[in-house]
């Protein structure tokens, strides 16, 4: 077990990939705190783990500014925080009023800034931050407006505080997942066909990723073994922005 005996954070644990990262976390050691608002989806999570970590729920509004303090409170040395609870399904900027911006810029930019800089005083040496951003944060993509905005300022934050907190022994890294099977995209993937025709068929392996291979990488992340690892942004989104893929005819299928 890479993570036993660590103490973990993690927000937006009652879904998706707060839900799977949470698992992997504690199915590798770690305690974890999952915070989430939605209690039944926290309770879900917990009701999944199956050890050798344990899991202890926090229902808390990450936009809410006791919800760190609260964090912290319940896990007061922390090893591991994941910064993952967000929205999305944005619209281009014409289409964005200001209360949908702050919407965004509350969920995915503040409460993860609030968040680490709380966590910061109380990680211990050795210990990281894993932000979760988007392929969108550093691709164009239509209709995201808010959304790459906040994603890319994530990105921008983890390399700064890879930089401020790396020489007391505190790594940040951010994860850039293309889609994702999870309830946050599953309605444009039900619907959208828009959508997946330019997300899955502009990705070389020709698929959704899982809620569980975004959490590997998460633990990986979040192990002695990514040790040299810091300010970096792994993506992962079956080639989709390293590439302009598209079969071709001769591909078939
Ligand atoms: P889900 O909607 O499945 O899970 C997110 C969880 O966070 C939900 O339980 C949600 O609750 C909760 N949450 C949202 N806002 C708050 C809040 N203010 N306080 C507490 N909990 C909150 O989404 P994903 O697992 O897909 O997304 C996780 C992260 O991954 C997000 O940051 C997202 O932007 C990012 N991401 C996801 C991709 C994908 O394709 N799925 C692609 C790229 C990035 P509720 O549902 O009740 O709002």
């Amino acid at each position: 077990m890479r993570l036993a005996d660590k103490a973990a954070i993690v927000t937006g644990a009652g879904s998706g990939i707060g839900r799977a990262t949470t698992l992997r976390l504690a199915g590798e050691g770690a305690e974890v705190l999952a915070i989430d608002w939605d209690g039944d989806g926290l309770a879900g999570t917990a009701r999944a783990g199956n050890g050798p970590g344990g899991i202890e729920m926090l229902v808390a509004d990450v936009t809410d500014e006791e919800a760190p303090g609260a964090a912290l409170a319940a896990c007061p040395s922390p090893d591991i925080l994941v910064n993952n609870a967000g929205i999305g399904d944005a619209r281009a900027a014409h289409l964005t009023a200001d209360d949908d911006l702050d919407r965004y810029l509350d969920t995915n930019l503040r409460s993860l800034f609030r968040f680490s800089r709380e966590a910061v005083g109380a990680i211990k040496d050795g210990g990281c931050i894993v932000n979760i951003a988007s392929i969108f944060g550093i691709t164009g993509f239509r209709g995201s407006a808010p959304y790459s905005a906040t994603k890319a300022a994530v990105i921008g934050l983890t390399r700064n505080m890879a930089a401020d907190y790396g020489p007391v022994g505190i790594r940040v890294n951010a994860i850039a997942p293309g889609v994702i099977e999870t309830p946050l995209v599953a309605d444009r993937l039900a619907g959208n066909a828009w959508f997946v025709d330019t997300l899955v068929g502009g990705t070389p392996l020709g698929r959704t990723g899982k809620p569980e291979e975004i959490a590997a990488a998460i633990a990986f992340l979040c192990s002695d073994d990514a040790a040299f690892i810091t300010g970096h942004t792994l993506v992962i989104d079956g080639g989709f922005s390293a590439t302009h893929f598209r079969a071709r005819p001769e591909d078939g299928a």
